[in-house]
């Protein structure tokens, strides 16, 4: 394909013009033949989990539809904490009862299979795992767990929204109260981080959780917030596996944020190839030596009808 392809400009969550490659590189064959060498190390991201009812950040232009916490945020009061808590005890019970799609199923297999050796994923919702996936790094870390970030101890999220629940009796009822004012929030609000939008009132009257040892209320969900850095054995684990892989199978992330990106960059920086699958233009199509912008779950299906035996 030598023929000069067109490039358009977008701005995407680093406020920098980047530019983006918008048109298919390689054919679903070329896929084929790339994970059927093996080695394969899949990067995998939002996308891959809509289809569990667990909604994108971003919409299908790349452009952010939600604003979440940042970091600063969540440490810098109690207040915001509150917030992120009352908002979280409603959102994470839609987001628990989320079940793997056919595309967790697909990287599973292709594990199983031997064509994968490691999954490593920007999601928080464990779904991976859930489809049997064995060799997972969660780069952004897993809603399971909660840590106290002034004594460091760990708390299953299950065991905290128990003791949630029992310090705010009554608060699913007035959140169900008032969603005659606020539509169908529930459903369609929920957020990649199990996070909702929650109206002032009802956040106003949540206690939120305080650590069991030390007493602070300085527990925090086991994620990466944005504008916090993902930890740096994290990154070097990410970094070996990406040099040694056979290829880097890109799903479901518009790479939009360097924590992903960052593996694309060096992957083409050591030679291996950069296959991407993604509905929509991502910041590293420019790096891919095959590039597909398509649902997710049909190229998927039709990845692992070609490769059947
Ligand atoms: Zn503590």
């Amino acid at each position: 394909m030598s023929e000069s392809r067109p490039v358009v400009t977008a701005r995407l969550a680093t406020s920098r013009v980047l530019p983006l490659e918008t048109t298919d590189l390689g054919t679903l064959d070329d896929l084929v033949d790339l994970v059927s060498a093996g080695g394969l190390v899949v990067l995998s991201g939002a996308g891959i989990s809509t289809d569990s009812g667990i909604p994108d950040y971003r919409g299908p232009d790349g452009t952010r539809r939600v604003e979440p916490m940042t970091y600063g945020q969540f440490t810098g009061s109690s207040e915001a904490r509150r917030r992120y808590w009352a908002r979280s005890y409603i959102g994470w019970q839609r987001f628990n009862a989320a079940r793997p799609n056919s595309n967790h199923r697909h990287v599973s297999a292709l594990e199983q299979a031997g064509y994968v050796d490691a999954v490593i994923t920007q999601n928080v919702d464990g779904l991976h795992q859930a489809a049997g996936s064995q060799d997972v790094l969660e780069l952004h870390g897993s809603l399971d767990r909660a840590v106290c970030l002034t004594c460091g101890e760990v708390a299953s999220r299950a065991s905290l929204h128990e003791r949630m629940t029992q310090a705010n009796p009554g608060f699913m009822e007035r959140f169900a109260a008032a969603g005659h004012t606020v539509g169908s929030q529930w459903g369609e609000q929920v957020r990649p981080d199990g996070d909702i939008v929650l109206a002032d009132e009802l956040v106003a009257s949540f206690h939120a959780p305080r650590c069991l040892v030390c007493g602070h209320d300085s527990v925090k969900p086991d994620v990466v917030f944005f504008g916090e850095s993902v930890p740096k054995t994290l990154v070097d684990e990410s970094f070996r596996l990406v040099e040694s892989a056979g290829a880097l199978l890109v799903l479901g992330s518009s790479l939009a944020v360097m924590s992903g990106y960052r593996f694309v960059r060096r992957a083409r920086q050591v030679g291996v190839p950069v296959a991407i699958v993604t509905q929509s233009a991502t910041r590293g199509d420019a790096d891919a030596s095959i590039r597909i912008h398509a649902p997710l779950a049909p190229t998927l299906d039709a990845l692992g009808a070609a490769l059947e035996p």
